[in-house]
Protein backbone atom coordinates (compact mmCIF):
# COMPACT_ATOMS: atom_id res chain seq x y z
CA UNK A 1 0.00 0.00 0.00
CA UNK A 2 1.08 3.71 -0.96
CA UNK A 3 -0.27 6.84 1.23
CA UNK A 4 -3.57 6.87 1.28
CA UNK A 5 -6.00 8.07 -1.86
CA UNK A 6 -8.60 10.33 -1.86
CA UNK A 7 -12.19 9.05 -1.89
CA UNK A 8 -12.39 11.31 -4.56
CA UNK A 9 -9.50 9.78 -6.59
CA UNK A 10 -10.48 6.49 -5.62
CA UNK A 11 -14.17 6.94 -7.30
CA UNK A 12 -12.21 8.83 -10.32
CA UNK A 13 -10.60 5.36 -10.76
CA UNK A 14 -13.16 2.99 -10.43
CA UNK A 15 -15.66 5.21 -12.51
CA UNK A 16 -13.03 4.88 -15.22
CA UNK A 17 -12.86 1.72 -15.20
CA UNK A 18 -16.65 1.05 -15.72
CA UNK A 19 -17.14 -0.54 -19.09
CA UNK A 20 -20.57 -1.50 -21.20
CA UNK A 21 -23.89 -1.36 -19.40
CA UNK A 22 -25.81 -4.16 -19.54
CA UNK A 23 -28.44 -5.60 -22.35
CA UNK A 24 -31.35 -3.66 -22.80
CA UNK A 25 -34.98 -5.17 -22.89
CA UNK A 26 -38.41 -3.91 -23.03
CA UNK A 27 -40.76 -3.73 -20.29
CA UNK A 28 -44.27 -2.60 -19.63
CA UNK A 29 -44.56 0.72 -18.20
CA UNK A 30 -45.42 -0.45 -14.74
CA UNK A 31 -42.71 -2.53 -14.36
CA UNK A 32 -39.95 0.57 -15.33
CA UNK A 33 -39.72 2.16 -12.07
CA UNK A 34 -35.95 2.13 -10.98
CA UNK A 35 -35.02 0.81 -14.10
CA UNK A 36 -32.50 2.74 -16.26
CA UNK A 37 -33.71 4.13 -19.64
CA UNK A 38 -31.79 2.33 -22.89
CA UNK A 39 -33.18 4.74 -25.31
CA UNK A 40 -33.86 8.12 -25.69
CA UNK A 41 -37.75 8.82 -26.14
CA UNK A 42 -39.07 11.11 -28.49
CA UNK A 43 -42.24 12.51 -28.18
CA UNK A 44 -44.69 11.45 -31.43
CA UNK A 45 -47.06 13.71 -29.77
CA UNK A 46 -47.88 17.18 -28.59
CA UNK A 47 -49.18 16.85 -24.67
CA UNK A 48 -51.39 18.48 -24.06
CA UNK A 49 -51.92 17.71 -27.54
CA UNK A 50 -54.12 20.84 -28.35
CA UNK A 51 -55.04 24.30 -26.87
CA UNK A 52 -57.65 23.66 -23.94
CA UNK A 53 -58.83 25.47 -20.92
CA UNK A 54 -57.36 25.61 -17.51
CA UNK A 55 -60.81 26.66 -15.53
CA UNK A 56 -64.48 25.76 -15.31
CA UNK A 57 -65.78 29.00 -17.11
CA UNK A 58 -66.86 30.41 -20.63
CA UNK A 59 -64.12 30.80 -23.78
CA UNK A 60 -64.48 33.97 -26.41
CA UNK A 61 -62.76 36.77 -27.65
CA UNK A 62 -60.71 38.97 -24.96
CA UNK A 63 -61.71 41.74 -27.39
CA UNK A 64 -65.28 40.80 -26.54
CA UNK A 65 -65.04 40.88 -23.08
CA UNK A 66 -66.85 44.32 -22.13
CA UNK A 67 -70.25 43.14 -23.80
CA UNK A 68 -73.26 40.74 -23.00
CA UNK A 69 -72.11 37.43 -24.59
CA UNK A 70 -74.89 34.76 -26.09
CA UNK A 71 -73.66 31.23 -24.69
CA UNK A 72 -73.54 29.29 -28.08
CA UNK A 73 -71.48 26.09 -27.30
CA UNK A 74 -71.18 23.48 -24.15
CA UNK A 75 -67.74 21.88 -24.85
CA UNK A 76 -66.93 19.31 -21.61
CA UNK A 77 -63.57 18.06 -21.40
CA UNK A 78 -63.64 15.16 -24.15
CA UNK A 79 -66.05 17.06 -26.18
CA UNK A 80 -65.05 18.56 -29.43
CA UNK A 81 -65.73 22.31 -30.46
CA UNK A 82 -66.85 24.08 -33.05
CA UNK A 83 -65.69 27.37 -34.19
CA UNK A 84 -66.71 30.65 -31.87
CA UNK A 85 -68.57 33.73 -33.53
CA UNK A 86 -67.12 36.79 -32.88
CA UNK A 87 -69.51 38.42 -30.41
CA UNK A 88 -70.74 34.92 -28.67
CA UNK A 89 -68.78 32.64 -25.83
CA UNK A 90 -68.63 28.95 -25.17
CA UNK A 91 -69.90 27.24 -21.99
CA UNK A 92 -66.46 25.87 -21.12
CA UNK A 93 -64.80 22.89 -18.64
CA UNK A 94 -61.16 21.68 -17.83
CA UNK A 95 -58.93 20.14 -20.27
CA UNK A 96 -62.01 20.82 -22.99
CA UNK A 97 -60.58 22.15 -26.30
CA UNK A 98 -61.06 25.79 -26.47
CA UNK A 99 -63.13 26.22 -29.94
CA UNK A 100 -60.82 28.08 -33.11
CA UNK A 101 -62.07 31.72 -32.76
CA UNK A 102 -61.52 32.18 -28.97
CA UNK A 103 -58.39 33.21 -27.15
CA UNK A 104 -58.83 33.95 -23.84
CA UNK A 105 -61.06 31.57 -21.01
CA UNK A 106 -62.72 33.48 -18.12
CA UNK A 107 -63.20 31.56 -14.78
CA UNK A 108 -66.77 31.07 -13.62
CA UNK A 109 -66.75 33.11 -10.42
CA UNK A 110 -66.23 36.11 -12.73
CA UNK A 111 -68.84 35.37 -14.91
CA UNK A 112 -72.71 35.77 -14.69
CA UNK A 113 -75.04 34.15 -16.98
CA UNK A 114 -78.76 35.19 -17.16
CA UNK A 115 -80.93 33.71 -19.99
CA UNK A 116 -78.60 32.18 -22.15
CA UNK A 117 -76.10 35.60 -21.69
CA UNK A 118 -73.12 35.70 -20.04
CA UNK A 119 -71.21 38.91 -19.00
CA UNK A 120 -67.90 39.03 -17.54
CA UNK A 121 -66.71 41.19 -14.75
CA UNK A 122 -62.96 43.07 -14.96
CA UNK A 123 -60.40 42.98 -17.87
CA UNK A 124 -59.77 39.88 -20.04
CA UNK A 125 -56.44 39.44 -22.08
CA UNK A 126 -55.62 37.39 -24.79
CA UNK A 127 -54.43 33.88 -23.91
CA UNK A 128 -55.66 34.07 -20.32
CA UNK A 129 -56.42 30.93 -18.84
CA UNK A 130 -55.51 28.74 -22.42
CA UNK A 131 -53.35 25.93 -22.00
CA UNK A 132 -51.61 25.98 -25.06
CA UNK A 133 -51.00 22.42 -26.99
CA UNK A 134 -47.38 21.56 -26.65
CA UNK A 135 -46.62 23.57 -23.42
CA UNK A 136 -45.68 20.36 -21.90
CA UNK A 137 -43.93 18.43 -24.17
CA UNK A 138 -43.74 19.57 -27.98
CA UNK A 139 -43.99 16.75 -30.76
CA UNK A 140 -40.37 15.56 -31.77
CA UNK A 141 -38.71 16.83 -28.50
CA UNK A 142 -36.59 14.24 -26.31
CA UNK A 143 -39.33 13.48 -23.34
CA UNK A 144 -36.49 11.31 -21.47
CA UNK A 145 -32.79 10.74 -22.56
CA UNK A 146 -31.16 7.63 -22.49
CA UNK A 147 -29.06 7.05 -18.88
CA UNK A 148 -32.24 7.94 -16.87
CA UNK A 149 -33.30 6.49 -13.79
CA UNK A 150 -36.75 6.27 -14.27
CA UNK A 151 -38.67 7.59 -11.41
CA UNK A 152 -42.63 7.79 -10.62
CA UNK A 153 -43.00 10.74 -12.56
CA UNK A 154 -41.08 10.17 -15.28
CA UNK A 155 -43.41 6.94 -15.79
CA UNK A 156 -46.26 9.46 -15.54
CA UNK A 157 -44.54 11.49 -18.12
CA UNK A 158 -43.72 8.46 -20.71
CA UNK A 159 -47.47 7.84 -20.58
CA UNK A 160 -48.35 11.51 -21.19
CA UNK A 161 -47.07 11.08 -24.98
CA UNK A 162 -48.62 7.53 -24.93
CA UNK A 163 -45.57 4.76 -24.23
CA UNK A 164 -46.92 1.81 -22.87
CA UNK A 165 -43.35 -0.33 -22.81
CA UNK A 166 -40.18 1.07 -22.83
CA UNK A 167 -36.30 0.20 -23.62
CA UNK A 168 -34.34 -0.16 -20.41
CA UNK A 169 -31.24 -2.18 -19.09
CA UNK A 170 -31.20 -5.38 -17.79
CA UNK A 171 -30.71 -5.17 -13.85
CA UNK A 172 -27.64 -5.40 -12.69
CA UNK A 173 -26.94 -8.82 -10.92
CA UNK A 174 -24.23 -7.91 -8.20
CA UNK A 175 -22.98 -11.14 -6.01
CA UNK A 176 -21.92 -10.60 -2.26
CA UNK A 177 -19.31 -12.43 -0.57
CA UNK A 178 -19.00 -12.05 3.21
CA UNK A 179 -15.92 -13.45 4.71
CA UNK A 180 -14.52 -14.15 7.84
CA UNK A 181 -14.35 -17.33 10.04
CA UNK A 182 -15.81 -15.39 13.14
CA UNK A 183 -18.97 -15.24 10.57
CA UNK A 184 -22.66 -17.18 11.81
CA UNK A 185 -25.59 -16.28 10.42
CA UNK A 186 -28.32 -14.30 12.53
CA UNK A 187 -31.34 -17.48 12.97
CA UNK A 188 -28.78 -19.38 14.36
CA UNK A 189 -29.85 -20.08 18.50
CA UNK A 190 -26.72 -19.30 20.20
CA UNK A 191 -22.89 -17.63 19.14
CA UNK A 192 -19.43 -19.35 20.31
CA UNK A 193 -17.50 -16.85 21.95
CA UNK A 194 -15.87 -15.13 19.22
CA UNK A 195 -18.45 -15.88 16.90
CA UNK A 196 -20.61 -13.14 15.31
CA UNK A 197 -23.50 -12.57 13.21
CA UNK A 198 -23.37 -11.82 9.30
CA UNK A 199 -24.66 -8.18 9.39
CA UNK A 200 -22.75 -7.22 6.01
CA UNK A 201 -24.39 -9.73 4.16
CA UNK A 202 -28.23 -7.91 5.04
CA UNK A 203 -26.78 -4.59 4.91
CA UNK A 204 -25.43 -4.86 1.67
CA UNK A 205 -28.28 -7.28 -0.12
CA UNK A 206 -30.70 -4.02 0.99
CA UNK A 207 -28.52 -1.46 -0.54
CA UNK A 208 -28.53 -3.51 -3.76
CA UNK A 209 -32.26 -4.48 -4.03
CA UNK A 210 -32.97 -0.82 -3.08
CA UNK A 211 -30.92 0.38 -5.85
CA UNK A 212 -33.34 -1.72 -8.11
CA UNK A 213 -30.21 -4.72 -8.55
CA UNK A 214 -30.11 -8.11 -8.15
CA UNK A 215 -28.49 -9.65 -5.29
CA UNK A 216 -26.51 -13.04 -6.29
CA UNK A 217 -26.02 -14.22 -2.39
CA UNK A 218 -22.69 -15.87 -1.90
CA UNK A 219 -23.13 -16.31 1.95
CA UNK A 220 -20.47 -16.67 4.12
CA UNK A 221 -16.78 -17.60 3.08
CA UNK A 222 -14.63 -18.76 5.20
CA UNK A 223 -11.05 -17.51 5.97
CA UNK A 224 -9.20 -20.01 3.94
CA UNK A 225 -7.29 -19.73 0.45
CA UNK A 226 -8.84 -22.55 -1.80
CA UNK A 227 -12.15 -21.61 -0.74
CA UNK A 228 -12.18 -18.17 -1.22
CA UNK A 229 -10.92 -18.71 -4.77
CA UNK A 230 -13.69 -20.94 -5.20
CA UNK A 231 -16.19 -18.51 -4.19
CA UNK A 232 -14.59 -15.47 -5.51
CA UNK A 233 -14.63 -17.74 -9.31
CA UNK A 234 -18.22 -18.74 -8.85
CA UNK A 235 -19.48 -14.94 -8.12
CA UNK A 236 -18.05 -14.01 -11.19
CA UNK A 237 -19.56 -16.41 -13.24
CA UNK A 238 -22.62 -16.16 -11.68
CA UNK A 239 -22.22 -12.28 -11.55
CA UNK A 240 -21.69 -8.61 -13.11
CA UNK A 241 -20.07 -7.51 -10.32
CA UNK A 242 -18.62 -9.11 -7.17
CA UNK A 243 -18.10 -7.29 -3.84
CA UNK A 244 -16.83 -8.80 -0.61
CA UNK A 245 -16.52 -7.80 2.80
CA UNK A 246 -13.51 -8.60 5.00
CA UNK A 247 -10.21 -10.18 4.30
CA UNK A 248 -8.60 -7.37 2.10
CA UNK A 249 -7.09 -5.95 5.48
CA UNK A 250 -3.21 -6.73 6.11
CA UNK A 251 -3.39 -10.10 8.28
CA UNK A 252 -2.31 -13.41 7.24
CA UNK A 253 -5.89 -14.54 7.64
CA UNK A 254 -7.30 -11.84 4.82
CA UNK A 255 -7.31 -14.02 1.93
CA UNK A 256 -9.42 -12.20 -0.30
CA UNK A 257 -6.38 -9.80 -2.01
CA UNK A 258 -3.94 -12.46 -2.88
CA UNK A 259 -6.69 -14.51 -4.75
CA UNK A 260 -8.34 -12.00 -6.60
CA UNK A 261 -4.80 -11.06 -7.40
CA UNK A 262 -4.01 -14.63 -8.38
CA UNK A 263 -7.24 -14.69 -10.52
CA UNK A 264 -7.41 -10.98 -11.86
CA UNK A 265 -5.89 -8.26 -10.76
CA UNK A 266 -6.25 -6.38 -7.90
CA UNK A 267 -5.36 -3.16 -6.62
CA UNK A 268 -5.57 -2.19 -2.54
CA UNK A 269 -5.61 0.92 -1.39
CA UNK A 270 -5.73 2.72 1.90
CA UNK A 271 -8.25 5.25 1.28
CA UNK A 272 -8.08 8.33 3.47
CA UNK A 273 -11.42 7.70 4.36
CA UNK A 274 -13.04 7.73 8.11
CA UNK A 275 -14.96 5.45 8.94
CA UNK A 276 -13.06 3.06 6.37
CA UNK A 277 -9.71 2.42 4.67
CA UNK A 278 -8.59 -0.50 3.21
CA UNK A 279 -10.52 -0.83 -0.27
CA UNK A 280 -9.97 -3.33 -2.93
CA UNK A 281 -10.43 -3.03 -6.58
CA UNK A 282 -10.14 -5.07 -9.69
CA UNK A 283 -11.25 -7.73 -11.73
CA UNK A 284 -11.37 -11.73 -11.54
CA UNK A 285 -11.33 -12.66 -14.99
CA UNK A 286 -13.41 -9.81 -16.89
CA UNK A 287 -15.74 -9.35 -13.72
CA UNK A 288 -15.62 -6.01 -12.15
CA UNK A 289 -14.50 -6.91 -8.16
CA UNK A 290 -15.37 -4.38 -5.13
CA UNK A 291 -13.26 -5.61 -1.61
CA UNK A 292 -14.85 -4.27 0.72
CA UNK A 293 -13.77 -3.61 4.34
CA UNK A 294 -14.90 -5.97 7.00
CA UNK A 295 -16.15 -3.71 9.90
CA UNK A 296 -19.91 -2.79 9.28
CA UNK A 297 -20.42 0.82 9.32
CA UNK A 298 -16.98 1.02 7.52
CA UNK A 299 -19.10 -1.17 4.52
CA UNK A 300 -22.23 0.93 4.91
CA UNK A 301 -19.60 3.93 4.30
CA UNK A 302 -17.56 2.53 1.31
CA UNK A 303 -20.82 1.34 -0.53
CA UNK A 304 -22.10 4.73 -0.06
CA UNK A 305 -19.21 6.51 -1.36
CA UNK A 306 -17.69 3.81 -4.32
CA UNK A 307 -19.58 0.85 -4.50
CA UNK A 308 -22.88 2.66 -4.99
CA UNK A 309 -21.62 5.13 -7.53
CA UNK A 310 -19.99 2.59 -9.77
CA UNK A 311 -22.30 0.00 -9.84
CA UNK A 312 -24.97 2.94 -10.95
CA UNK A 313 -22.56 3.79 -13.92
CA UNK A 314 -22.54 -0.05 -14.66
CA UNK A 315 -25.68 -0.44 -14.49
CA UNK A 316 -25.62 2.68 -17.41
CA UNK A 317 -26.91 5.45 -15.45
CA UNK A 318 -25.69 8.75 -16.48
CA UNK A 319 -27.30 11.74 -14.70
CA UNK A 320 -25.59 14.43 -13.15
CA UNK A 321 -24.56 14.59 -9.33
CA UNK A 322 -27.13 15.88 -6.87
CA UNK A 323 -25.63 19.59 -5.67
CA UNK A 324 -24.41 18.83 -2.33
CA UNK A 325 -26.57 19.91 0.67
CA UNK A 326 -25.68 22.03 3.14
CA UNK A 327 -26.15 22.13 7.50
CA UNK A 328 -24.70 23.93 10.40
CA UNK A 329 -22.43 21.84 12.26
CA UNK A 330 -23.71 21.04 15.64
CA UNK A 331 -20.37 19.64 16.56
CA UNK A 332 -16.73 20.61 16.76
CA UNK A 333 -13.23 19.33 15.20
CA UNK A 334 -10.68 20.92 16.93
CA UNK A 335 -7.82 18.86 15.55
CA UNK A 336 -7.72 18.45 11.87
CA UNK A 337 -7.55 15.01 10.93
CA UNK A 338 -5.74 13.21 7.96
CA UNK A 339 -8.46 11.27 6.73
CA UNK A 340 -12.19 12.79 5.38
CA UNK A 341 -14.17 11.63 7.86
CA UNK A 342 -18.46 10.86 7.50
CA UNK A 343 -20.03 11.54 10.94
CA UNK A 344 -22.83 10.09 11.65
CA UNK A 345 -24.84 13.02 11.96
CA UNK A 346 -29.03 13.66 12.57
CA UNK A 347 -30.53 16.55 10.51
CA UNK A 348 -32.69 19.14 12.34
CA UNK A 349 -34.61 22.03 11.31
CA UNK A 350 -32.50 25.42 12.49
CA UNK A 351 -33.77 28.46 10.62
CA UNK A 352 -33.50 28.20 7.34
CA UNK A 353 -31.41 25.15 7.52
CA UNK A 354 -30.35 22.56 8.84
CA UNK A 355 -28.33 21.45 11.75
CA UNK A 356 -26.30 18.67 11.93
CA UNK A 357 -26.18 16.52 15.70
CA UNK A 358 -23.75 14.09 15.45
CA UNK A 359 -24.65 10.44 17.02
CA UNK A 360 -23.14 10.11 20.68
CA UNK A 361 -21.15 7.36 19.53
CA UNK A 362 -19.05 7.69 16.23
CA UNK A 363 -16.56 4.40 16.27
CA UNK A 364 -16.50 3.00 13.51
CA UNK A 365 -17.20 -0.39 15.06
CA UNK A 366 -21.14 1.20 16.05
CA UNK A 367 -23.37 0.13 13.39
CA UNK A 368 -26.07 1.44 15.74
CA UNK A 369 -24.43 4.91 14.17
CA UNK A 370 -25.37 4.57 10.51
CA UNK A 371 -29.41 3.04 11.87
CA UNK A 372 -29.95 5.86 14.15
CA UNK A 373 -28.63 8.70 11.96
CA UNK A 374 -30.00 10.27 8.95
CA UNK A 375 -27.22 11.89 6.78
CA UNK A 376 -23.22 11.62 6.74
CA UNK A 377 -21.61 14.81 7.36
CA UNK A 378 -18.45 15.36 5.55
CA UNK A 379 -15.36 16.71 7.02
CA UNK A 380 -12.52 16.99 4.97
CA UNK A 381 -9.47 15.83 6.02
CA UNK A 382 -6.89 19.03 7.29
CA UNK A 383 -10.30 20.95 8.37
CA UNK A 384 -11.34 21.91 11.95
CA UNK A 385 -14.83 22.90 12.41
CA UNK A 386 -16.67 25.42 14.81
CA UNK A 387 -20.44 24.94 15.73
CA UNK A 388 -22.32 26.93 13.28
CA UNK A 389 -20.15 26.21 10.38
CA UNK A 390 -21.52 25.01 7.35
CA UNK A 391 -20.85 21.09 6.24
CA UNK A 392 -21.45 19.07 3.76
CA UNK A 393 -24.12 16.67 4.53
CA UNK A 394 -25.39 13.28 2.41
CA UNK A 395 -28.79 12.23 3.21
CA UNK A 396 -28.62 8.39 4.19
CA UNK A 397 -32.22 8.15 2.37
CA UNK A 398 -30.92 8.81 -0.90
CA UNK A 399 -27.25 6.55 -0.66
CA UNK A 400 -29.22 3.76 1.00
CA UNK A 401 -33.00 4.32 -0.62
CA UNK A 402 -33.97 7.07 -3.37
CA UNK A 403 -32.47 7.48 -6.78
P1 LIG B 1 -11.67 -8.03 8.48
O1 LIG B 1 -11.42 -6.92 7.54
O2 LIG B 1 -12.04 -9.30 7.80
O3 LIG B 1 -10.52 -8.21 9.44
O4 LIG B 1 -12.93 -7.61 9.39
C1 LIG B 1 -12.88 -6.45 10.18
C2 LIG B 1 -13.93 -6.51 11.26
O5 LIG B 1 -15.24 -6.57 10.69
C3 LIG B 1 -13.86 -7.74 12.17
O6 LIG B 1 -14.17 -7.33 13.49
C4 LIG B 1 -14.92 -8.64 11.63
O7 LIG B 1 -15.42 -9.51 12.60
C5 LIG B 1 -15.97 -7.68 11.19
N1 LIG B 1 -16.76 -8.26 10.13
C6 LIG B 1 -16.26 -8.74 8.97
N2 LIG B 1 -17.24 -9.22 8.20
C7 LIG B 1 -18.40 -9.03 8.86
C8 LIG B 1 -19.76 -9.33 8.58
N3 LIG B 1 -20.12 -9.91 7.43
N4 LIG B 1 -20.70 -9.01 9.50
C9 LIG B 1 -20.33 -8.42 10.65
N5 LIG B 1 -19.07 -8.11 10.96
C10 LIG B 1 -18.10 -8.42 10.11
MG1 LIG C 1 -11.98 -11.19 8.35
Amino acid sequence: MTSPLPVAEALERVLASAGEPPASQQVPLLDARGRVLAEDVIAPVAVPGCDNSAMDGYALRAVDAGQPLPVRQRIPAGGSAGPLAPGTAARIFTGAPVPPGADAVVMQEDCVERDGVVTVAGPVQPGDNIRPRGQDIAEGATVLARGRLLRPQDLGLLASVGRAQVAVRRPLRVAVLSTGDELVEPGAVALAPGQQFNSNRYTLAGLLLGMGMEFVDGGIVPDDPEATAAALQWAAGAADCVITSGGVSVGEEDHVKQQVARLGRLELWKLALKPGKPLAFGRIGATPFLGLPGNPTSVFVTFCLIARPFLRRLQGVDEPALPPLRAAAGFSVARPGSRQDYLRVTLQPDGAGLRALPYPNQSSGVLSSVSRSSALAIVPAGVTVAPGDLVEVLLLDLLAGGP
